[in-house]
């Protein structure tokens, strides 16, 4: 593809920093960049084509730091104060995002958070139970108050043991709108995102780095990857994606819960979205 004059002039000459990947943390990124630098020009590039693939669009809208049972799995191969300064960050991003586009906008909701057992998983409710102290002292500092607190599950569902672990510091989200409101924002902050841009390799040359896409490259004082479980393919961090997946059902009737939900480690989770009346009203007249 042969770029016009004012493209190359617009976008691809004198660039000061190119954010890689226009997930949660390229934009997020960006926009501090923005703050620290008012008049740089600041190029984020995503290899996306309308939205970006970015899990941010495909995530499940919990606003959380790790259940109870993740993070008695995640003291077996970090220390305390590794679990402590993970989860810690993890607050702040939370509390960045809704400081940066508001409540409102992202549909916060902190109806709290439930960690539910299978009858036949004796083991983790036992340790979960065993350990609840020890975590809620270790988390002490950052929420001032117990954040696991066992309780009787109210909700009745099959399968699960008597008691459930209530986290009441966890919300949930809309992950669209979120997603929409980070591009907005980046959008009016001068910030110049390009869709179906793939970097295939990029150049150090000292003082600037040469960036490749699939058919011309550009300049740039500084770069910065965002590419999550891309990340090795372009640089040398070891990173191993996983799969992972959200399954939207139909509606279901009479369905009484309130919150999100979790079992074994993090690796199950579930909750209610209910779709605003005007899309529902969209979807009735066949739009
Ligand atoms: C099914 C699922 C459910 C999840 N649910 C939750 C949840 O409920 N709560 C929660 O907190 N987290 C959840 N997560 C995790 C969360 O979504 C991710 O941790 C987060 O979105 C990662 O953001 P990121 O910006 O680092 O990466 P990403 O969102 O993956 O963004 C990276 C971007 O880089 C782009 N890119 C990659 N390589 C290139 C290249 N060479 N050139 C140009 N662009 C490139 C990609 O297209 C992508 O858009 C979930 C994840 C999945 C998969």
């Amino acid at each position: 593809m042969q770029l016009s004059y004012w493209e190359l002039k617009n976008w691809f000459t004198d660039v000061n920093y190119t954010v890689v990947g226009s997930g949660i943390v390229g934009l997020h990124a960006a926009l501090r960049l923005r703050e620290k630098f008012p008049d740089s020009k600041i190029v984020v590039l995503e290899k996306g084509n309308v939205t970006p693939m970015a899990l941010g669009t495909k995530n499940a809208g919990f606003a959380c730091f790790g259940s109870i049972s993740e993070i008695i799995d995640d003291l077996k191969s970090h220390s305390e104060e590794e679990v402590f300064n993970l989860v810690q960050k993890r607050l702040k991003g939370l509390q960045l995002l809704r400081k940066r586009l508001g409540d409102e906008r992202i549909d916060f909701k902190p109806h709290g958070g439930y960690e539910l057992f299978l009858k036949e998983d004796e083991s983790c409710y036992d340790e979960c139970v065993k350990k609840l102290p020890l975590i809620n002292e270790i988390l002490r500092p950052l929420f001032k108050a117990d954040a696991f607190v066992k309780e009787i599950d109210r909700f009745g569902f099959n399968g699960i043991r008597e008691h459930l672990v209530f986290n009441p510091f966890e919300a949930q989200i809309d992950t669209g709108n979120m997603m929409q409101a980070l591009l907005k924002e980046a959008v009016s902050e001068n910030l110049l995102i390009l869709n179906q841009q793939t970097v295939t390799s990029f150049l150090d040359k000292g003082n600037e780095v040469e960036i490749v896409l699939d058919d011309f490259s550009f300049s740039t004082k500084k770069v910065l990857f965002a590419t999550n479980g891309f990340a090795n393919e372009l640089t040398n961090v070891a990173v191993k994606p996983a799969r992972a997946q959200v399954l939207v059902t139909e509606p279901i009737k009479n369905l009484d819960i309130k919150g999100t939900f979790h079992l074994d480690r993090g690796y199950y989770y579930f909750r209610k979205y209910r779709r605003s009346n005007s899309i529902r009203r969209r979807e009735k007249l066949g739009f």
